[in-house]
């Protein structure tokens, strides 16, 4: 049977050692505080906002959240950010993303003080991953390195293959396991043969964006799989030949109109990995507690000038 890395656990498990250093702060009058944007009107920003704030709540930390209109000019934007970076209060800043798409998020991202870099995908927090030095990292690949450290899954002198290079999760997470000592490859939709690449690699990350892609063929026996992906399928059609008309999961479609699913193929990874992050409940919810984690740690001064 192969192990199941459990997200939840990990996230439960990070949360619980945040609670602390943060009721210390507190107690020395100097609670950490995160500030967001969210601009505009996308439904799926907004319940990750929610989350980020009841994350917040449960740990103590202030939070402040701004929502400008869908309309907004960079311009405006930019002002908040700069009114947080010269505030003693706000510890932590949190542009979400997609931005409305008139907004040039380049530059508002750009203008958060990088120190104050709660999501650690300012340029600079970029520079410092590379050169392997101390900073806020980009969340989502921290979380997968919590995850693989905590479940005590063998990294140096591994053969890791990461599919996908956005600068918020292929990128730093290849450069993460590389710092860790893997042996790293990038792929992307320009890979030639990406399943035999795949079938390389001792930890295959899928941060793709395509339901299910990653098959049985592209699993080397017993790797440890980490399935990034957070793809909603609305096709009862497609959610069927996914899930291998799953009564469950039909039943589970039917009710929501739609389904989460990974990169991965659900049934292949259960079948040919040693180990392997379950969608939903494997990386999403690491995201989150590393945004927290960013946020305490800035607001406990660690992460230095740039
Ligand atoms: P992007 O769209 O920015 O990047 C996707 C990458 O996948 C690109 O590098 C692209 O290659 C590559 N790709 C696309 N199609 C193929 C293909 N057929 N073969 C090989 N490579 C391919 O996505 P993100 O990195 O932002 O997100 C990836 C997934 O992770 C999404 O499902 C997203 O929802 C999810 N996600 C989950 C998070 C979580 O907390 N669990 C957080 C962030 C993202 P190319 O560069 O050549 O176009």
């Amino acid at each position: 049977m192969p192990q199941i890395l459990d997200g939840i656990r990990v996230r439960d498990a990070i949360m619980s050692e945040l609670q602390p250093r943060v009721a210390a702060m507190a107690a020395a009058g100097r609670t950490p505080g995160l500030g967001v944007i969210l601009a505009g009107h996308d439904p799926g920003s907004q319940i990750y906002v929610r989350n980020k704030i009841k994350a917040c709540q449960q740990l103590g930390i202030r939070s402040e959240t701004r929502t400008p209109p869908e309309d907004v000019a960079t311009g405006e934007l930019i002002e908040i950010v700069q009114e947080w970076n010269g505030r003693r209060d706000i510890d932590g800043i949190l542009v979400q993303l997609p931005l409305p798409r008139q907004v040039d998020s380049k530059r508002v991202l750009l203008a958060v003080a990088p120190d104050k870099d709660a999501d650690g995908i300012h340029p600079c927090n970029v520079g410092r991953l590379v050169a392997a030095l101390p900073g806020p990292r980009a969340c989502t690949p921290a979380g997968i390195l919590e995850l693989l450290k905590r479940y005590g899954i063998p990294i140096a002198g591994k053969r890791a293959v990461v599919v996908g290079r956005s600068d918020i999760v292929g990128k730093p997470v290849a450069l993460l396991l590389l710092h860790e000592h893997a042996t790293v490859t990038i792929c992307h939709s320009k890979t030639a043969d990406l399943p035999a690449v795949c079938r390389e690699a001792d930890i295959l990350v899928a941060a793709i964006g395509r339901a299910a892609m990653i098959t049985g063929d592209y699993i080397k026996p017993g790797a440890t799989v980490i399935d990034v992906g957070m793809n909603r399928i609305d096709s009862r059609g497609e959610a069927a030949r996914i899930f291998r008309d799953s009564a469950d999961k039909l039943a589970a479609f039917d009710k929501k109109g739609s389904l989460l699913v990974g990169d991965a193929d659900p049934f292949d990874v259960a079948e040919k990995a040693g180990a392997y992050t379950p969608v939903p409940g494997g990386v999403g919810p690491l995201t989150i507690a590393m945004l927290m984690a960013n946020t305490v740690a800035a607001a406990e001064g660690r992460a230095g000038p740039c």
